[in-house]
């Protein structure tokens, strides 16, 4: 099956559904992408795309710098909240192809809707879109008083996506007890490092955008008191600076330059035993909400994005793609949202001989061996989903290799059974040896492949 021809409609117009439309009308496929606010604006952050991510964002011929130039940091620092004292520096940035990046989201957003628009995805604003039914072949979606047909449905519709609710037996959402706020000052300073602020059950983290033009914030505090999952929830900056008042140095006189903050409660949610139902699959937050520790979230939905519209176009069917869309990605993020929701844990350790200990351990490994603090992530920043997916090898080979394999297991029993019998015996054993071997190789490279 190819996607060519088809007709695909998105729900949601974030990171996720903006790059999953230009990796399917990249193949060929026909997008509707439905998106339920007035336009397509990321909220005024940062967001950081690591290697993996970027792999994808070239993939689909999206310029990240199309609309503001990106920052390229060299390492993070870790500092102690009090007087912001030094603990260890990691590395990053280490892949010349695809460098670390920092950017701001309105300039990613803007980078990919120009990317789809040249793809000729049509997009429809104030379009609040549902299912009306998730369990036939060919699903519709409906906006307000009109539907519309579909081959297939991909709902990247966020955290809080109600495809999820209505057709995935989701469980609810519990809170965490842990809140982000989210904020950038202007600033002036191309230098301006990546640094955390690592406190007792919170941290800062600070970063450089637009080259320096401005700083981003992100602060996470662990209370009792819940917020909503949405960025639109604004917050005072007097709360942001109640809460992280006894951080000291550069810390304090940045967040003292915060003149517009937003809020949003982080929820576990449970994981889902499905993404997809007949021709319907979920895509990004929507399919695994993650943790903002890891910085992951937004580059699992890209890397969803390319998976996805591989799988559907080398796929025998819509269902036997998404089912490997499935199976492809289900290890990876979910491995990632655990590594997230830990990673947290490290940065807000309250009990004050276990921080010691914790910075101690950090300082001591970022002098004596920076490469096992660094390399730690490997698997995640390393990973390329375009070279290491089966896709690799086709469909019509991967049919090619089960029948030769079938054929040769077949040959191999029926000389077994009559070698005692033949007057070649040994010739034939030989044969039946050098089969084995020939099947195990064909198996290996087969299952390398897959990787
Ligand atoms: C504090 C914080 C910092 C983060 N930093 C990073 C980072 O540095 N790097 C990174 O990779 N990730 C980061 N993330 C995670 C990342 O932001 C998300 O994982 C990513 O944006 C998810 O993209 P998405 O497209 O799946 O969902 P969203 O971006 O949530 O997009 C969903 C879209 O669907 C629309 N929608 C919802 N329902 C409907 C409907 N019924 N009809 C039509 N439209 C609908 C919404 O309006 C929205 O536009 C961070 C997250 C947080 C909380």
């Amino acid at each position: 099956m190819s996607v060519t021809g088809k007709d695909f409609g998105i729900i949601g117009g974030g990171i996720g559904g903006m790059a999953t439309a230009i990796a399917i009308a990249q193949l060929g496929g026909r997008v509707t992408v439905f998106e339920q606010a007035p336009k397509l604006a990321e909220v005024g952050a940062g967001i950081q795309i690591s290697a993996n991510g970027l792999a994808v964002l070239t993939e689909l011929g999206v310029d990240p710098e199309h609309a503001g130039p990106a920052s390229r940091p060299q390492a993070i620092e870790l500092r102690d909240y009090k007087a912001g004292r030094f603990v260890a520096r990691i590395r990053q940035n280490q892949n010349p192809d695809y460098p670390y990046l920092q950017l701001h989201r309105a300039d990613l957003m803007a980078a990919l809707v120009a990317r789809a628009e040249k793809l000729g995805v049509t997009i429809q604003l104030n379009a609040k879109a549902e299912i009306v039914d998730a369990f036939v072949e060919r699903p519709e979606i409906r906006v307000g008083k009109t539907t519309q047909f579909f081959d297939a449905i991909i709902a990247a519709d966020g955290v809080n996506s109600q495809t999820r609710q209505d057709w995935f037996e989701a469980g609810s959402a519990k809170f965490t007890g842990q809140v982000a706020w989210r904020a950038t000052i202007p600033a002036d300073n191309p230098d301006a490092k990546t640094t955390v602020y690592m406190g007792r059950r919170k941290h800062l983290v600070t970063y450089p955008l637009r080259g320096g033009k401005m700083i981003n914030i992100v602060a996470v505090q662990e209370r009792k008191l819940a917020a909503p999952q949405d960025w639109q929830t604004t917050d005072t900056p007097e709360n942001l600076r109640a809460a992280f008042a006894e951080f000291g140095g550069e810390a304090q006189d940045i967040l003292s330059q915060v003149k517009n903050v937003r809020v949003w409660g982080l929820y576990g949610h449970p994981p889902l035993q499905t993404w997809w139902r007949a021709h319907v699959a979920l895509l990004g937050d929507a399919a695994h909400p993650m943790f903002p520790f890891m910085a992951q979230g937004a580059c699992m939905a890209l890397e969803d994005a390319s998976v996805l519209a591989r799988a559907l176009d080398e796929a025998w069917s819509f269902k036997h793609g998404l089912a490997r869309y499935e199976a492809i990605r289900k290890i990876r993020a979910t491995s990632v949202q655990s590594i997230a929701s830990s990673n947290g844990r490290i940065f807000h350790q309250s009990n004050p001989i276990l921080r010691i200990i914790v910075q101690t351990a950090l300082k001591g490994m970022s002098k004596v061996a920076p490469k096992s603090l660094e390399g730690r992530f490997d698997w995640i920043y390393k990973y390329n989903p375009i070279t290491q997916t089966p896709f690799k090898i086709g469909i019509i080979k991967q049919f090619l290799v089960h029948v030769v394999i079938q054929i040769a297991v077949q040959l191999a029993l029926f000389v077994f059974l009559n070698i005692e019998r033949h007057p070649y015996g040994d010739v034939i054993r030989w044969l039946f040896f050098g089969t084995t071997l020939a099947i195990c190789l064909t198996i290996y490279q087969h299952i390398r492949a897959r990787r």
